[in-house]
């Protein structure tokens, strides 16, 4: 079949210790997932549940990288999440079930333009053009399940400039991941290729030009974001 120009490329991640890279399908992003997180953002975790939102597969931003200051905001702000990559999928996967379908974890960063975010947020309007703009989902390299370790309680921190501003543990997730795949499975049907980026610690801020980002999870290693001027 021909096709009227060339189609574009699939995104993809590099894999820890393999050649093959992961190609992405979709980015899943939950939202309100910490509790401390969900009250600095204004909400009572013990009264509304975490929720879902997508950014385009080739939002991707893959490793260490150098990205300008995005248009149309004045309120950049970082979040370091954990992300899970799955190798397989389906409709109204049981949590008990759901790990099975995890390729691995890679560390994240869900870029934010928070100004754009809050003003949709208070419209009743679609998150989008908070969430899902160019270069908005910076990803390290995807560490295979088994390479992993206890997921479960590691830690998940985020620098800037080498000062901690985010430091909290898997552990605080008010879902889990499997039962983030689980709920997300009721939603959508899952696939191979699928990311989801499952929610911040408290501690996110803004990042201005000139600045230096450092994301890690404990046996996931780190990635680097520098912020360089705004397009002209
Ligand atoms: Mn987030």
């Amino acid at each position: 079949m021909a096709y009227l120009f060339d189609p574009p490329e699939v995104p993809s991640v590099p894999i820890r210790g393999r050649g093959e890279r992961f190609p992405v399908r979709r980015i899943y992003c939950v939202g309100r997932n910490y509790a401390a997180h969900a009250r600095e953002m204004g909400f009572d975790p013990d009264r509304e549940p975490p929720f879902f939102f997508t950014k385009p597969a080739d939002a991707i931003v893959g490793g260490d990288a150098t990205i300008p200051y995005p248009p149309d905001t004045d309120n950049f702000h970082y979040e370091v999440e954990l992300v899970a990559a799955l190798r397989s999928g389906g409709r109204d996967i049981p949590a008990e079930q759901a790990i099975e379908h995890v390729f691995g974890y890679a560390v994240g960063n869900d870029l934010t333009r928070r100004d754009r975010q809050m003003e949709m947020r208070e419209k009743g309007r679609p998150w989008d053009i908070g969430k899902a703009f160019d270069r908005s989902a910076q990803i390290g390299e995807i560490v295979p399940i088994e390479q992993c370790g206890d997921i479960g309680k590691a830690r998940i921190w985020l620098s800037v400039n080498g000062a901690i501003r985010q430091d909290s543990t898997i552990a605080h997730l008010i879902w889990s991941v499997a039962e983030t795949i689980s709920t997300l499975s009721h939603s959508f049907e899952l696939k191979p290729g699928d990311l989801i980026y499952t929610g911040t610690p408290e501690g996110v801020g803004p990042i201005v030009p000139g600045d230096e980002v450092v994301a890690g999870i404990d046996g996931l290693g780190e990635i680097r974001l520098a912020i360089s001027g705004r397009a002209e």
